[in-house]
């Protein structure tokens, strides 16, 4: 074998090794969640018969996939889910959650615990909870934002 073609070999063997080692990909980071806002000012209280403003910032170095808001009555059954699986929040890497969760008039007033959880693309979830208390209907205390 000539010297040349050795060295190929070895250039080829080399470049192999090279691009096996590259395919081992960074770690991404999880999502990270912060509840900003859960109730009109942060209140902590939602009104049954009413939506309930929710803000949170996420931040997903492997983009969101899925967002679950799930809010479940603490030492009772009632449940209310809400699921995004597509629009404006997949897909994306940092965005701040705003939307308004409907509190059916029948849900049962008292303790609720809320769970928000974001999946991201590499199949990586993060949650944060809060404690909220579902309050009667009050005009007054109703607001659009
Ligand atoms: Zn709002
Ligand atoms: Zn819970």
């Amino acid at each position: 074998m000539k010297k040349n073609t050795l060295i190929l070999i070895f250039a080829a063997v080399v470049l192999a090794f090279v691009s096996v080692s590259c395919k081992k990909d960074a770690p991404v980071a999880k999502p990270q969640i912060t509840l900003t806002e859960v109730g009109h000012e942060n209140s902590l209280k939602a009104m049954c018969g009413d939506d309930m403003h929710l803000e949170a910032d996420i931040l997903a170095e492997g983009l969101i996939s899925r967002i679950d808001v799930e809010i479940h009555q603490e030492g009772g059954s009632f449940e209310i889910e809400k699921t995004y699986t597509d629009g404006k929040y997949i897909g994306v890497k940092n965005v701040e959650f705003h939307e308004h969760i409907d509190i059916p008039a029948d849900a049962p007033l008292g303790e609720y615990h809320l769970h928000f959880t974001v999946a991201d693309r590499e199949g990586q979830t993060s949650q944060v909870e809060a404690h909220i208390q579902v309050i009667e209907f009050d005009e007054h205390e109703h607001h659009e934002e």
